[in-house]
């Protein structure tokens, strides 16, 4: 689904990633964990094509996308969820899901209502709050609203980044309760998480980025019993 061989991008001078291969098959959830800084953000930007890489390959469904136009990619079937959700505030929830599904426009108004009723079938309070304005939303609904809004495009591989941060414990609960049920479906995720064990749980492979660098790299399973990602992640001795 997705491919990428060393990858390098940064800001200007600065050299944020440096040599990054990684890859994600169709149907997998792939969690990407490291400390703050790591590149983690910068890693998902570069592949969405809002920073462009200095060298190497992305590839996306067989197809070059290193140096895509940023706002072509929904309609490839790759969509991101960004950190700090960045829900159109002044819009009603409604509304933002409609705008997250405008690339199904042409597909017909029933796909529409379909993935409509889907997003409120697996995020039940944003059917409650459904008129009401995004940007009076909790954290935690903005997040739930963010995500149902990329998936309005029934896209093939969906990116999040950080779901969880600055969000309560049982709100983060919800979040990966939809992350797991998405799998089930056979949705393909890509996770950033500075939250470890939970990202780590719910996939199926991770990498460990640190510095720029993929670090390690292993099934998630075999991430978790690591020593190293234990001691510097999970925070157990
Ligand atoms: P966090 O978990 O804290 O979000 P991260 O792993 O996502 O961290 P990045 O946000 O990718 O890390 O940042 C990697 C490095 O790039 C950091 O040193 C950061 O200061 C720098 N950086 C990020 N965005 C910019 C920017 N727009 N301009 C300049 N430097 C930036």
């Amino acid at each position: 689904m997705l491919k990428i061989k060393n990858l390098s991008s940064g800001y200007g001078k600065l050299k944020v990633l440096k040599q990054v291969s990684m890859h994600v098959k169709a149907g997998e959830i792939v969690a990407i964990i490291g400390a703050n800084g790591a590149g983690k953000t910068t890693l998902l930007t570069t592949i969405a094509g809002l920073l462009r890489a200095t060298s190497g390959e992305i590839e996306f469904r067989d197809r070059p996308i290193t140096t895509l136009a940023a706002q072509k990619l929904p309609a490839l079937g790759c969509v991101m969820v960004p950190e700090g959700r960045q829900v159109f505030a002044p819009l009603s929830v409604e509304e933002n899901l409609i705008l997250g599904g405008h690339v199904l426009r042409r597909q017909g108004r029933q796909l529409l209502a379909e993935q409509l009723a889907h997003q409120y079938e697996l995020f039940p309070i944003l059917h409650q709050r459904r008129q009401q304005l995004a940007g009076t939303l909790s954290g935690g609904e903005q997040q739930m609203l963010a995500m149902a809004r990329a998936l309005m495009s029934k896209p093939s591989l969906i990116m999040m980044d950080e779901p969880s941060t600055g969000l309560a414990p049982l709100i983060v609960q919800e979040i990966f309760r939809v992350i797991g049920r998405l799998r089930e479906e056979g949705n393909t995720v890509l996770l950033v998480e500075q939250n470890a064990k939970a990202a780590l749980t719910i996939a199926d492979r991770g990498y460990v980025l640190e510095t720029g660098k993929v670090i390690l790299q292993g099934s998630a399973e075999d991430l978790l019993a690591n020593r190293d990602v234990q001691r510097a992640y999970l925070g157990r001795e």
